[in-house]
């Protein structure tokens, strides 16, 4: 049986931003070539619109299969076999390809990005649908064929192929400027996480801990959900704040019904000055409307009342179950779903404010004793680890 020896990477979006097509095509080909850097995948290189890469018996091709989620950019991928550019050439390889094929019906789908070939396309793929027809007793089917088999001259080899992975598209990440993820052991930041890096955005980490209160578990939740948010960019920088004796001075000199608000307040307080630091514009949390006491209208204008920085929130539309679905997919939801204590949840009043007035908000915050300080505090004493 044949074996690919090429994957041929398509794109669709980033085709279309002509001005700086070479520099996002560039950037994708070495996302590509990084996030895939454990397969085995040989030599990555743009050709005509496509970005290819070498497959050798070292190639790990169950292993790209699996990365395919975290190439953002590549709309879809297809293991394929080069030959010489020959209609007899690749009529053998399409044959054999389709031998091999699970069953079911076909058509032919030829791409010429090089019009020079003798043949028109509709030529090649009558004449190719008639020899997988005599070899294989197939049946052609135009509109949502089983198999589609693909050939695609390039330059100077055809590359023919009859398997598709699909990819997640969007925008290779990095190719927008990076964002500050407020990151929770939860499963909806990571899954915003990694929505903003599909559409191009690198992302910085952030997390608040009320360790010594709260168990080391939770670090090491964030750490492992940064793992898997670091693929796509080959590495991550996550901020560990400490946040207990903020928690502790609202606990004390604040109602408690605004204790969520006002900590999360002082969460994007914090997030913002090293966002500033870092020269990075925005800020994102993974909140959903409407999905806890805390996502509520008012208490997002509360809250956002703490900083000038725009706060994206890529959930903000989403129901639980498709975030949910989301997170199985990228793989964060098992390291989710183990129990943890976030510092939220601690000392939360029996009645959350679901309403927070903002001008309510702010009285109630000033008479938080030496909170300034202990957001210095918090910030000196934070740890920046390397992912
Ligand atoms: P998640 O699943 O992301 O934890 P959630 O549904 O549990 O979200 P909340 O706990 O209300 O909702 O958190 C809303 C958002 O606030 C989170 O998505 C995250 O961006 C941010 N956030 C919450 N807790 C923390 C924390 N300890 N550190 C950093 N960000 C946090
Ligand atoms: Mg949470």
């Amino acid at each position: 049986m044949l074996h690919s020896n090429t994957i041929i990477f398509h794109y669709g979006e980033i085709a279309l931003k002509t001005g700086n097509r070479l520099f996002f095509e560039k950037m994708l080909a070495g996302n590509i070539a990084q996030v895939l850097k454990d397969t085995g995948l040989g030599n990555v290189r743009i050709v005509r619109g496509r970005i290819l890469a070498d497959v050798s018996a070292e190639t790990d091709l169950e292993a790209v299969k699996k990365l395919m989620p975290f190439l953002f950019g590549v709309v879809y991928a297809a293991p394929a076999v080069r030959v010489a550019p020959d209609m007899d050439a690749i009529a053998n390889i399409a044959v054999d390809l389709m031998k091999n094929a699970p069953a079911g019906s076909f058509k032919v789908d030829c791409l010429r990005s090089d019009k020079n070939f003798a043949s028109t396309s509709m030529e090649m793929n009558a004449s190719l649908g008639e020899k997988i027809i005599e070899a294989t007793g197939r049946t052609v089917k135009m509109r949502e064929p089983d198999i589609v088999c693909v050939v695609e001259l390039l330059e100077r080899d055809a590359y023919v192929s009859v398997e598709r992975w699909n990819g997640p598209g969007g925008l290779p990440t990095g190719s927008q400027a990076p964002i500050l993820m407020m990151l929770s052991g939860g499963i909806d930041s990571p899954v915003a996480a990694l929505r903003l890096q599909r559409r191009g955005a690198a992302v910085f980490g952030i997390h608040f801990h009320s360790y010594p209160i709260t168990t080391r578990a939770s670090l090491e939740k964030v750490k492992e959900l940064a793992q898997v948010i670091a693929k796509s960019q080959g590495g991550m920088t996550v901020y560990m704040v400490p946040f207990a004796d903020i928690q502790k001075a609202t606990v004390k000199f604040a109602p408690p019904g605004l204790r969520v608000v006002l900590y999360r307040r002082s969460m994007f307080r914090i997030a913002e000055l090293i966002a500033k630091k870092e020269g990075i514009l925005a800020l994102a949390t993974g909140e959903s409307l409407g999905q806890v006491a805390s996502q509520t209208v008012e208490n997002i204008a509360a809250v956002s009342d703490a900083v000038h920085l725009p706060i994206l929130r890529p959930l903000i539309g989403m129901n639980k179950e498709e975030i949910m679905a989301e997170a199985r997919e990228y793989g964060t939801y098992d390291i989710s779903i183990r129990p943890h204590e976030d510092c939220c949840s601690l000392f939360l009043p029996e009645h959350p404010e679901t309403r927070a007035k903002i001008n309510i908000v702010r009285e109630a915050e000033v008479l938080i004793e030496g909170l300034p300080e202990l957001e210095s505090a918090a910030i000196a004493q934070l740890d920046k680890v390397g992912i």
